[in-house]
């Protein structure tokens, strides 16, 4: 098996067909134009590929270089990108369910995630059922005879549980359900899903994969059996995206490994500081015991990102603001997966349904970017200087 920095620098190239350059060309474009009418006949008739193109709004050589290449790596057969990580989610459901089914939710999910499903599904008749994250015979006990879909995200990005993968997966085949993951938070450097059995993955790129804070996209990867049915939920809905936001993606998806393991590494090394510090009463990273699921993140993933959480003793906004607003290198601002850190604060009590959250404590969400984490460690430290004496 190939290892994911061979298939990230590798893949999705065809120097030939560039007049030898590394990088693909940025195909803009609407029209493909044909020599002739037998030969647009011939390729209308043609087997509807993952390579072929077309059509500007059914993808370019561009978003098909970057296209295959992340299918590689997530061990699926085909992927399609869209504008947005919520696109990707909303697209794969989609493609998934019809009125009358139902849906099983992750009570840890991405917030927008669970609005599609409260609001827009239910306006179709598709029904969303939430499970607690971590409780597998719960789980079984939700599955109705109209349970189309079981939806993973792990870790949670607000929370951090780690789901328990293979016994999620296990469970879905038995009964025959399919099961998309949002995988965001471990890219498929750190978590193949579809060697781990899952039939559809989903990504917001716009985090990690594009990993510069320079622009939004989505992708979803589908192993063979689901790929027929999720080209046409993505045709039909008309999901496309433009080379130039593809090509910044491409560029990303290059050094992702190299990247990924220094915001682990630094990830860690704040996070040991953290837990260390007496403020800090729960520290949310799946690299470390006190995480919900941190067993299975040892067994099924092979490295932590760098997106963590960790309590404060409950306080005023006042504190808050004393603690974030003057932080050098921590901007205050939601997305992730760019190079630079980010920290704010957060409230999972407003997103939960099947499992409340009962903890009292201030999370905050860092992500730990690629600055120097001493850095990081000192600016943090003055900060929780700035929180006590604001008490
Ligand atoms: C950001 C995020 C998304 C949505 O991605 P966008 O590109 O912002 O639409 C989905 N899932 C998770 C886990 C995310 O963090």
């Amino acid at each position: 098996m190939k290892k994911a920095a061979n298939i990230c620098t590798h893949a999705g190239r065809n120097t030939s067909a560039h007049g030898g350059l590394v990088n693909p060309a940025i195909e803009r474009g609407s029209t493909y134009l044909y020599p002739n009418l037998a030969a647009m006949r011939h390729a209308y008739e043609s087997p509807n590929t993952p390579e072929k193109v077309g059509y500007g709004r059914h993808g370019t050589h561009t978003t098909r270089a970057l296209e295959s290449l992340l299918a590689e790596m997530e061990g699926g057969y085909a992927a399609r990108l869209t504008p947005s990580g919520l696109s990707a989610i909303t697209t794969a459901i989609l493609s998934c369910v019809q009125a009358g089914d139902h849906v099983l939710m992750v009570d840890s999910a991405y917030d927008p995630t669970r609005h599609f499903c409260d609001y827009t599904l239910k306006r179709f008749g598709i029904d969303t059922g939430y499970y607690a994250p971590l409780d597998v015979d719960g789980l079984r006990a939700q599955i109705k005879p109209n349970t189309k879909v079981i939806f993973l995200e792990a870790p949670g990005s607000l929370t951090f549980e780690v789901q328990d993968i293979p016994a999620i997966v296990a469970l879905a085949q038995e009964k025959q359900i399919t099961t998309i993951m949002d995988n965001t938070w471990a890219t498929p450097v750190l978590f193949p899903a579809m060697k781990a059995g899952i039939n559809i993955s989903v990504h917001a790129a716009t985090k990690y994969l594009n990993g510069h804070s320079d622009g939004m996209m989505g992708v979803i990867i589908t192993d063979d059996a689901h790929w027929e049915p999720l080209l046409a939920g993505y045709t039909e809905l008309g999901q496309s995206v433009g080379s130039e936001e593809t090509a910044l993606t491409l560029r990303g998806v290059r050094s992702l490994p190299t990247r990924l393991k220094q915001h682990g590494e630094s990830g860690i090394k704040v996070a040991q500081w953290l837990n260390e510090r007496d403020e800090v009463d729960w520290l949310l990273h799946p690299a470390f015991e006190s995480c919900p699921g941190h067993t299975h993140w040892a067994s099924n993933f092979s490295g932590a990102s760098g997106l963590f959480a960790f309590s404060l003793p409950s306080c005023s906004e006042g504190q808050l603001s004393a603690f974030l607003d003057p932080l050098e290198y921590f901007g205050i601002g939601v997305s992730w997966g760019g190079y630079e850190s980010l920290a704010i604060p957060v409230n999972p009590k407003r997103h939960r349904t099947a499992q409340p959250w009962t903890y009292e404590g201030q999370l905050i969400r860092l992500h730990i970017g690629l600055e120097n984490p001493d850095d990081l460690i000192d600016d943090l430290a003055v900060g929780l200087e700035r929180f006590a004496a604001a008490a």
